[in-house]
């Protein structure tokens, strides 16, 4: 008897009828004689159908959602609609008793908020199977496109002894016990008797020593969690998430947006190809939910129709100062729709200019270019007008900002000033400035959140439910 895969089950029409075992969990049982049994290797159940014989009533009544069980039986041709193959059952053992009364994952539809709370059972339901499997085909893909065009994977340190990265808020990590954390003579925290003799928090981008390998092994990326402490509380953000981080030397700006693109195209494709029926199922899922939404607000392209759409289309490439043009001109900035009006040149964009630009003016994928200096990170690289730097943001319909990048100032003295301007502590990051120092050269690099992607491949409008246990504000359960 061959023991299979629910996903291995339903692709073995044609060799039938076979002998097989299977063990899963029950998604449904109806009229005492079919089991709808789902696995996990697929977002398909298998059903199998009850021989009375082989089952007596004490069984029949621990069939229940939820329940963990071994089947044997013969697999055959279904008689009935929707399956083409189906298990006759001849032998049934209940490895694990559900109660139907306290199960919270029912066979009926539960609201997204409801799941949240319930993120150690969610993913025994088709929409969070589906995310989840889509998130690990995404994450395999991401690493064969670096390992495929000749990356490394370098893994940088979680916990970081600079402050100077500037990405946003920390997470201090410290092994002072309770009111115990011991003060100098400026009433200060004395981090000099703490574990590492320094202040030390959990990393928010693994950008800096990302660019030390970079510059040595010429192309690096990282993979790994990064942590936000900000307290902004939208569908985009999470206090942890899961960042990629190219970095490439002797590559420009120009370069740098090129990657980005085709990196982003590329996994897309993979995902087409791997996920089929996942996507399929987060497809229906996603037009049934825009069906209750207004008119107006609904998306003209399915699911599986946008992420084509991004494989397959340029993306459009504007400067900033192109874009603060349009949104100056723009319909909602003289009609005062905008909670914040573009007045001038070098403002910051927010999320609802940047989703301006790209759902409703250019309708795909934008990356923005040449961004003033003033709001942007010390480690871009100044333009000859002295007053933008080589950034690029990679924007994307229902998500705003995927990717946040740059080519990197590789001028010692340039980056010296920077810092000394932006009050970044030249002592704290000799060791970065010792690559402008030694074997300097042009080098870019860019930042996507993993989870956005994930949020954009699978349709899911909130970041809370594209990762398995989300932390957030007031939230690290599980
Ligand atoms: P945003 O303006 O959306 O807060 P950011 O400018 O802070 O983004 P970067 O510091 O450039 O972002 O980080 C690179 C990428 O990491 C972003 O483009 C985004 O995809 C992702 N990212 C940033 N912050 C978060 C977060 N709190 N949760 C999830 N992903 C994030
Ligand atoms: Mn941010």
């Amino acid at each position: 008897m061959i023991k299979k895969s629910v996903y291995e089950l339903l692709k073995s029409d044609g060799l039938l009828p076979q002998e097989v075992q299977v063990k899963g969990w029950v998604r449904t049982f109806r009229s005492n004689r079919f089991i709808a049994l789902n696995d996990g290797s697929t977002i398909h159940n298998i059903q199998c159908v009850i021989d009375f014989e082989s089952t007596t009533e004490e069984t029949l009544k621990r069939i229940n959602t939820g329940a963990a069980i071994a089947i044997k039986g013969n697999l055959t041709e279904s008689q009935g609609k929707g399956q083409t193959v189906e298990i006759q059952v001849s032998e049934i053992e209940i490895l694990g008793d559900s109660n139907p009364d306290a199960y919270p994952i029912q066979p009926k539809k539960h609201s997204l908020e409801f799941l949240r709370e319930n993120a150690h059972l969610r993913v025994r339901t088709n929409t969070f199977s589906a995310i989840m499997r889509v998130r690990s085909k995404l994450s395999f893909a991401v690493h064969q496109y670096f390992q495929e065009n000749g990356f490394n994977y370098v893994h940088t340190p979680i916990i970081t002894g600079t402050d100077a990265e500037g990405a946003g808020e920390m997470f201090r990590v410290t092994n002072f016990k309770d009111n115990e954390a011991p003060v100098n003579e400026e009433g200060e925290i004395d981090f000099t008797k703490d574990f590492f003799g320094k202040e030390t928090n959990l990393t928010v981008s693994g950008q800096l020593e990302a660019e030390t390998f970079a510059m040595a092994l010429g192309k690096a990326y990282t993979f790994g969690p990064t942590f936000r402490a900000e307290n902004s509380n939208t569908t985009r953000h999470l206090a942890e998430f899961w960042m990629i981080e190219p970095e490439v030397a002797f590559m420009d700006l120009e370069g740098n947006m090129d990657l980005a693109e085709d990196f982003i195209k590329c996994v897309l494709k993979s995902i087409l190809k791997s996920c089929k029926d996942d996507l399929a199922f987060l497809d229906q899922r996603l037009t049934q939910e825009e069906k209750s939404k207004p008119q107006a607000e609904r998306s003209d392209m399915s699911l599986i129709e946008k992420l084509r759409f991004v494989a397959d289309n340029n993306f459009k490439r504007i400067s900033y100062t192109e874009a603060i043009d349009i949104l100056r001109n723009s319909k909602p900035n003289k009609k005062k729709k905008f909670q914040f009006p573009i007045h001038e040149w070098g403002a910051d964009l927010q999320s609802e200019h940047e989703r301006f630009l790209v759902e409703k003016h250019f309708k795909c994928p934008l990356i923005l270019f040449d961004y003033p200096a003033d709001i942007k990170a010390f480690y871009m690289r100044l333009n000859e007008d002295g007053k933008t730097v080589r950034a690029m943001d990679v924007l994307f319909p229902g998500i705003g900002e995927i990717v946040g990048g740059a080519q990197r100032e590789e001028r010692y003295d340039v980056l010296v000033e920077k810092m000394k301007k932006m009050n970044i502590d030249e002592k704290e990051l000799w060791w970065y400035l010792d690559l402008r120092k030694f074997g300097t050269a042009v080098h870019s690099g860019f930042g996507l959140g993993f989870e956005r992607l994930v949020q954009f491949t699978t349709g899911m409008n909130n970041i809370r439910d594209v990762i398995p246990f989300p932390r957030t504000p007031q939230n690290a359960d599980f």
